[in-house]
């Protein structure tokens, strides 16, 4: 990344709204539900399943926390009512996990039940590393009482092998992703091939597992190496799927969608599209130079 790049991005919170959000709205879905769901509607016709995310993280008081709540039973009426292919997935933290693990649990169980009504799918997201014990002790308590919760695990942190081990006996549905946030070395991988070889070694145990995978990666050398492990795990199609991010890497999407895989969609919504938008734009510096050139009235 160049020095100007650099500036840049130290300089993306003092981006004028409008220029933000015609950039964003590559990331994100839009706003409101009616605009998410005009979204999955057109993926679901290409052929992508979706990913429902509502927008937001680390809400400080049980209020929000039920008003979230609120919102992705709403949300789960809807997509069932639009008879879209799409599941709903969920932030600790956006959800209480910070203010009350009991209360964590009460929520998630109310939006697990209102899925399980329509025939929906309901993932619990993995935030950073000390969310890691509460996050997964609210899973087990779920995976107790509900057959349609997955959970996601993230490869970089050194616990996930052994986190495998350790989630009780049964089905098992895991999104594994490489991990968004930068943990410390003492606890995770912090090099781009050790995340790579991590991320392999979990996918294999949870092949030996017998768990279902949601391979969530736009690095195709990784998706290679999985692929050619699951081919050797004899794992057909209906056991796996590729989950990648809006607006990120739509062609890699077409390749493995024309290869048999199925490739399912992240929508995330909502008015707190602007810190998200900002940690996208973070991965991508050709849209980078497009905000930079629109910042000096270049189009
Ligand atoms: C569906 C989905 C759900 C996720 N859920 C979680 C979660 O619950 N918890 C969690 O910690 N992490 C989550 N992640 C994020 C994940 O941990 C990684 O940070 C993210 O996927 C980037 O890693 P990568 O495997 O794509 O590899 P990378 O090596 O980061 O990227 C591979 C290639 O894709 C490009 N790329 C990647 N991301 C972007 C981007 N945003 N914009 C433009 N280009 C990009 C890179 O430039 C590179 O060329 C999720 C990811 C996906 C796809």
């Amino acid at each position: 990344m160049s020095v100007l790049q650099r500036i840049v991005l130290g300089t993306l919170p003092l981006v004028p709204r409008p220029i933000m959000r015609r950039f964003a709205s590559r990331y994100i879905a839009g706003e409101t539900i009616e605009e998410a769901l005009a979204r999955l509607q057109g993926l679901n016709e290409r052929g992508y399943p979706g990913i429902l995310d509502i927008l937001g993280e680390g809400i400080s008081n049980a209020t929000q926390a039920k008003e979230v709540t609120a919102q992705y039973e709403a949300a789960a009426d809807a997509i069932a009512r639009e008879k879209l292919a799409c599941y709903v997935s969920v932030k600790p933290t956006h959800v209480g996990l910070t203010i009350s693990e009991e209360m964590c649990f009460e929520l998630y169980a109310r939006i697990a039940k209102r899925a399980q009504a329509s025939g929906l799918f309901l993932r619990v997201e993995m935030e950073d590393a000390p969310t890691t014990d509460g996050t997964l002790r609210v899973f087990e308590r779920l995976r107790e009482r509900f057959d349609n919760v997955g959970i996601v695990l993230q490869a970089r942190l050194f616990r996930t092998l052994r986190d495998i081990e350790t989630l009780a006996p049964g089905p098992l549905d895991v999104r594994l992703v490489k991990g968004i946030y930068l943990e410390p070395a003492r606890i995770a991988h912090t090099e781009p091939e050790p995340i790579r070889e991590a991320y392999v070694e979990c996918a294999k145990k949870l092949c030996e597992r017998k768990a279902r995978l949601c391979l969530a990666t736009h690095d195709e050398i990784l998706a290679d190496r999985v692929l050619e492990l699951l081919r050797a795990h004899g794992r057909d199609a209906t056991t796996y799927e590729f989950q990648v991010l809006l607006g990120v890497r739509e062609e890699l999407w077409e390749a493995w969608k024309s290869q048999g895989h199925q490739v399912r969609v992240y929508v995330p919504y909502g008015a707190d599209w602007r810190a998200y938008s900002q940690r996208r734009m973070r991965k991508n510096p050709q849209i980078l130079r497009h905000v930079m050139r629109n910042m000096v009235g270049l189009k």
